[in-house]
């Protein structure tokens, strides 16, 4: 048995087998070949087995996603087929006498560099694509046609790290746990662990070895340990342990229906945090009030080219419909910094958290923020939706978002589509910025939202990404506490109402003071609606 060490993200036991996901580009190797013209075979083999998983994958998304949606895999299919791609492999291969995993690596790179910088707007999309495909070349050739990403029986997934891409893709059904080599506690990937409702554990160092692929583990997400190949003791007592924590869950089901109510009177609004319309269940099985933040970036993250209007305005719709009545807060697209989609062929940047992302964005390409309120608006004729926007700064944002919307709005009632004239509007106070103009903020909006990840990123200067930093990161630091104080005073001054949606707002030591200083509403994982409940009910402010 060898026993590992990491931080926890989510608690709850897991048993299973780990299976290793290897990024694509993690393993190209360069190494030099003797017989190019049967490396070169190799690469006609793995080329066919790609083309006939591609042609698979075409049928299977036609009936799960009509015809349109699906033609991306007839793309697909026609870029392995293009003679300049194949040239370009074969001549890396026969000049450089090289492996053909790197003379595909390289062709995949120079193709999507080419193509990111054409003018017509469909061939830059295609940069994402022809990188995808040489992938799967490299995956067939490495004899990992299963990258981990697609899993036939439920399994802990072990990885160096995750990126919130690849964390979206996982079918949520056949993932037990996640364990990463590196990756902090307020990561993204470790916030989708938490939606998820799964064990996770990240940090684990480099003593999580390849080797333990397909190794029997248990993940004790309590305590932060992995057990690799557990005696019978340990196995025993992880059993035991593990059913202890889903009786306690089951338990918590008892206050399903109950009212978020302190002994003394005092109500709160217990929503939930979503990426997609998949946790729908989980929100409505843990009884949460609303939805307080449905993080709709990762829509975007799921596909390799821009949502269109219609499939955005079909999800809105399906979990506004979903939530009867109850309130739905859609976020704007939050993309950037950590969540990468590679169509919007971002530019690297030195500091990307102090970067391009979230509201500046859609700011720039306005396109893009009005195909989303477009669909956002169109889907507000079908239940509560608000609408929240992402690092806000300063009041001019605001006006000049308002400004986009009124726009929007009218093109809607010119064309006679039907929507919610009066829709909620707030912003997401994330920045220190936007809390100290709180007061002035608050005069243009309809609420506030606290996003205490990055306000906490922001506030300490401490990168949320990078785990070298988490002995200083203090996520009780009294500095964001004063904020939300501030921040809650001026909403309160103005007449607005005030919530948390960052990973704070489930922190039960807290839940008292949240209270005392007038939060309105809490929004956090699906699986951790009942026991902030429970908290809530606990405590007595008199
Ligand atoms: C936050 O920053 O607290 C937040 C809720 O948004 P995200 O974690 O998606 O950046
Ligand atoms: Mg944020």
């Amino acid at each position: 048995m060898y026993v590992l060490k990491g931080k926890s993200v989510f608690g709850g036991v897991a048993i299973g087998k780990i299976s290793f996901y290897n990024k694509p580009n993690e393993i190209v190797k360069r190494y030099k070949i003797e017989h190019p013209d049967a490396e070169f075979e190799r690469f006609e083999s793995a080329r066919k087995t790609a083309m006939e998983q591609l042609a698979k994958l075409y049928e299977k998304a036609v009936v799960e996603v009509g015809e349109a949606n699906a033609m991306i895999m007839q793309v697909h299919l026609m870029m392995l087929e293009d003679l300049d791609y194949l040239d370009s492999v074969k001549n890396i291969i026969f000049t450089q006498c090289v492996n053909a995993e790197y003379a595909v690596g390289v062709t995949g790179d120079n193709f999507s560099q080419m193509f990111s910088t054409m003018e017509d707007e469909y061939m830059r999309e295609r940069a994402a694509d022809v990188k995808d495909i040489s992938e799967r070349v490299i995956r067939v050739l490495n004899h990992d046609d299963n990258n981990g990403l697609i899993l036939s029986e439920p399994v802990i997934i072990a990885a160096t790290d995750l990126a919130p891409s690849e964390t979206v893709q996982l079918d949520k059904n056949k993932v037990l746990s996640f364990i990463t080599r590196q990756g902090t506690v307020s990561s993204h990937t470790a916030i989708l662990a938490r939606n998820m409702n799964i064990p996770a554990i990240v940090s684990v160092g480099d003593e999580l070895s390849d080797d333990y692929n397909g190794k029997l583990a248990i993940i004790d997400g309590f305590t932060g340990t992995i057990y690799i190949e557990p005696d019978e003791t340990i196995l025993a007592e992880m059993t035991e342990k593990k059913k202890v924590d889903e009786e306690k869950k089951a338990l918590l089901l008892n206050l399903k229906g109950k009212e978020n109510i302190t002994k003394d009177g005092r109500k709160v609004n217990i929503y939930a945090n979503i990426g997609n319309s998949t946790d729908i269940g989980d929100v409505l099985k843990n009884d949460a009030g609303g939805i307080g933040l449905f993080r709709s970036e990762f829509l975007y993250l799921e596909k390799n080219t821009f949502p269109t209007e219609d499939e955005q305005f079909a999800v809105y719709k399906y979990v506004a419909e979903s939530m009867a009545g109850k309130k739905v807060i859609i976020r704007t697209l939050d993309i950037g910094a950590d969540k990468q989609a590679e169509y919007f062929n971002l530019p690297a940047e030195e500091n990307p958290a102090l970067g391009y992302r979230a509201i500046r964005i859609c700011l720039t390409q306005v396109d893009i923020f009005k195909t989303q309120l477009r669909a956002l608006f169109r889907a507000s004729a079908f239940g509560n939706i608000s609408i929240m926007f992402p690092m806000i700064t300063s009041v001019e944002e605001v006006l000049e978002i308002k400004e986009v919307v009124k726009e929007v709005k009218e093109e809607l009632r010119s064309t006679g589509i039907e929507f919610k004239e009066n829709l909620e509007m707030g912003i997401m106070i994330e920045t220190p910025a936007a809390v100290m103009i709180s007061d002035l903020l608050a005069k243009e909006v309809d609420f506030f939202s606290v996003g205490t990840n990055d306000l906490t990123q922001y506030t300490t200067a401490i990168d949320r990404q990078n785990p070298r930093l988490e002995k200083f990161y203090n996520p009780h630091h009294l500095a964001i506490l004063r904020m939300l104080e501030l921040t809650a005073k001026n909403a309160h001054d103005n007449g607005i109402w005030v919530g948390i949606c960052g990973e704070l707002a489930a922190d039960l030591e807290l839940t008292e003071e949240f209270l005392r200083i007038g939060i309105d509403e809490l929004s956090v994982s699906p699986g951790l609606v009942l026991s902030v409940r429970k908290k809530v009910r606990e405590i007595d402010l008199s």
